[in-house]
């Protein structure tokens, strides 16, 4: 069974996307780590980001792993080869690169066969923008998670204050909104809640009440 759950940045899928495969022992896949490894590795190069042919090709030459601990379906660490990149694909520098690149139709189509071919018929939890309405538009959850604006803007601030990166609220509100808007005006593949998708407003909400909400869609599907 496929879990797909999309929202825009700072939504809470991730924590949420976490908890729900710690809780059912599916599989975790954050597509965002995907193109956010593209984005850091194209900075590291010096690549231009919007250079579709160079970005394309970096997407389809590229071998981002996952390193996991055992026993638990999230993983600890994020590779690009045998390079770690766990911390490098969280900064300022490719939160503001990678929307640019995941807008790059080569660049998803490189993505989104290893997206798929990573859930290969196991019971997954995906989550990112366009997994219930392009890579499992047959997922048995779709999922589509929002919260207000100053919630995701504060919960953004804090991910980087644990990640030793001090912002500003204002500052990084201004970043999200701009991100949201590329990524869902897009043409490939744009942000949108999928056919079919269940609305959880996480405003003010516990992460263990979302979690229970998708745990009753999923028992709900299999019923
Ligand atoms: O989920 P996260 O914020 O880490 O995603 C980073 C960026 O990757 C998004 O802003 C979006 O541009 C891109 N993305 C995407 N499609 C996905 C997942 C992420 O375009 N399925």
């Amino acid at each position: 069974m496929i879990i797909a759950i999309d929202g825009p940045a700072a939504s809470g899928k991730s924590t949420v996307a976490r908890a729900v495969a710690r809780r059912l022992g599916f599989r975790y896949l954050d597509t965002g780590a995907m193109y956010r490894a593209v984005a850091a590795e194209a900075i590291r190069l010096g690549r231009p980001l919007e250079d579709a042919t160079a970005m394309t090709g970096l997407a389809e030459t590229i071998r981002v792993s996952f390193a996991y601990d055992s026993g638990d379906p999230v993983p600890y660490g994020v590779f690009v080869g045998s390079r770690d990149v766990t911390r490098e694909i969280r900064t300022p520098a490719v939160d503001a690169a990678v929307s640019l690149v995941a807008r790059i139709p080569g660049v998803r189509r490189a993505m989104v066969p290893l997206q798929r071919e990573f859930a290969g018929g196991t019971d997954t939890v995906v989550e990112g923008r366009d997994i219930g309405s392009v890579v499992f538009p047959d997922a048995a959850v779709k999922v589509f998670l929002t919260a207000s604006p100053e919630e995701r803007a504060r919960r953004r601030v804090g991910d980087r204050a644990a990640a030793g990166h001090e912002a500003a609220v204002a500052a990084v509100a201004t970043d999200i909104a701009r991100r949201d808007t590329i990524d869902s005006t897009r043409e490939a593949s744009p942000l949108v809640a999928a056919a079919g998708a269940r609305h959880i407003d996480t405003t003010g909400a516990s992460v263990d009440e979302v979690v229970d909400r998708i745990e009753a869609l999923v028992r709900e599907a299999v019923a």
